[in-house]
């Protein structure tokens, strides 16, 4: 597998050798500020101690706290910590947020600890690390595998631990803990109006358009529905444990209840089961890689039949992989602008939580589509005018920013 951290410092030379970026700044944009790594001991239901493995990455702040989710999963490593972190940075910047970018995890499968343990285990990290929290530091949020409830353990964690409760301090926390309307649905939201404007852009109805989406959590089973609603066929599906695929569409209402009661996705009946391998190869009209990243790799990237892909997970097309879809023809709406719906709803429930207001759901998706469409016009049009890939667009806008306030007073400061 490619190394994630080595792919987003390609992706911001790339960038950074288009806009003329001055080395200073891609110096100190390699580097995130401050990493911490901790241990998190866990006394298991059956007795016996664990010790798991957690990390935070401080990656910059020149535009805020740094804002960034809490991942529990198997994989996570310092090296996937870091990427994620920093593309943290670049998404804020490209949807030109007060915040920066930050990550961090657990290396865990949460799936196979109690709810007791899981939340032993979240209690036990924010006393490691709690201390670098705090609602104009370091603002953490729900990553996979994270939830609004865990999050509401962290916000209480957190409050013993530094003697003070903070709201602001954590997002994505449940609605009666301080939780905004609409995060729930955001980053799917935010992709589903970058989706619509492409379809206007290319004039297609959506009962024309085909998709296909790898992952069925948070952000793939709520773009899903949303396409279904919308009249997109939804032709395929997936979790970990495989996909489902139909090429008239699938009736997505009836694939929840479903993964509900059997807790997959595959054997749905009328569908026929597929690979996550095989979902990125189908002939679509869109494909929405919502699960990990390094899924479309240089081995891979070649036989993608899809025509657009938009990107909901993080990292989810490698460097290598991004050369040969452009080459292709296939255009790839990356990450850092697909799912920053989810951060810049983030950033309205900070925002809500420190004045004390709470927004109804129609006003903060009416906030998210001003922000994230007209990213993506510029980013599009950027795109076009230079002739390069949009993930290159979206840097070169968000270093852009980043530049400005490095020169605009950050750097006298250091
Ligand atoms: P989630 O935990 O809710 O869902 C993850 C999904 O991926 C599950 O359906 C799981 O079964 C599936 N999965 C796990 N391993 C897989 C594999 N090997 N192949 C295919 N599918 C697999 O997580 P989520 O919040 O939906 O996050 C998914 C992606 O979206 C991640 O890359 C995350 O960083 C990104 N993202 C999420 C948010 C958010 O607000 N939730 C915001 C921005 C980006």
């Amino acid at each position: 597998m490619p190394n994630v951290f080595e792919n987003a410092l390609t992706q911001l030379d790339k960038a950074a050798k288009i806009i003329n970026l001055e080395k200073e700044v891609t110096d100190y944009l390699r580097i995130p500020d401050r990493v911490i790594q901790v241990k998190v001991p866990v006394k298991m239901d059956n007795g016996e101690m664990k010790f798991f493995e957690g990390y935070r990455v401080q990656f910059n702040n020149w535009a805020g706290p740094y804002k960034g989710g809490i991942r529990y999963f198997p994989s996570v490593d310092l090296d996937e910590v870091k990427a994620l972190a920093f593309w943290m940075t670049i998404k804020c910047s490209v949807a030109g947020i007060p915040m920066g970018g930050g990550k961090g995890g657990i290396t865990v499968n949460p799936k196979d600890l109690s709810k007791t343990e899981l939340e032993k285990m979240t209690r036990s990290f924010v006393r490691s690390i709690g201390k670098n929290f705090g609602a104009q530091v370091d603002v953490p949020a729900p990553d996979v595998y994270t939830t609004p409830e865990i999050m509401s353990w962290v916000v209480d964690e957190f409050a013993k631990v530094n003697g003070k409760e903070e709201l602001a301090v954590v997002t994505g926390k449940p609605l009666d803990r301080g939780g905004s309307k609409g995060r729930d649905r955001a980053t799917a939201m935010g992709a589903f109006f970058i989706l619509q404007k492409l379809l206007e852009k290319i004039s297609r109805t959506p009962q024309e358009t085909s998709i296909a989406i790898q992952g069925f959590g948070n952000a793939g089973s709520v773009m899903a529905a949303l396409c279904a609603e919308l009249g997109l066929k939804v032709v395929a599906v997936s979790d970990s444990k495989g996909g489902i695929y139909n090429e008239t569409g699938l009736d997505i209402s009836a694939v929840e209840k479903h993964k509900e009661s059997t807790g997959s996705v595959l054997d749905f009946a009328g569908a026929k089961n597929l690979s996550n391998e095989e979902i990125l190869l189908l002939a679509v009209d869109v494909l929405v890689p919502a699960a990990l990243e390094n899924q479309i790799r240089e081995d891979n990237a070649g036989q993608v039949k899809a025509k657009y892909i938009l990107e909901l997970a993080n990292g989810p097309v490698t460097p290598a992989a991004d050369e040969i879809l452009f080459k292709n023809g296939i255009k790839s709406i990356p990450d850092v602008l697909a799912n920053s719906g989810g951060v810049t709803v983030s950033y309205f429930e900070w925002q809500q939580n420190l004045d004390n207001k709470y927004w109804e759901e129609d006003e903060v998706f009416a906030k998210l589509r001003a922000i994230i469409v007209p990213a993506f016009e510029r980013i599009w049009q950027m795109a076009e005018d230079k002739k390069i890939d949009l993930r290159t667009a979206a840097f070169c806008t968000a270093l852009e920013r980043l530049r400005n306030l490095w020169y605009n007073g950050i750097n006298q400061k250091i």
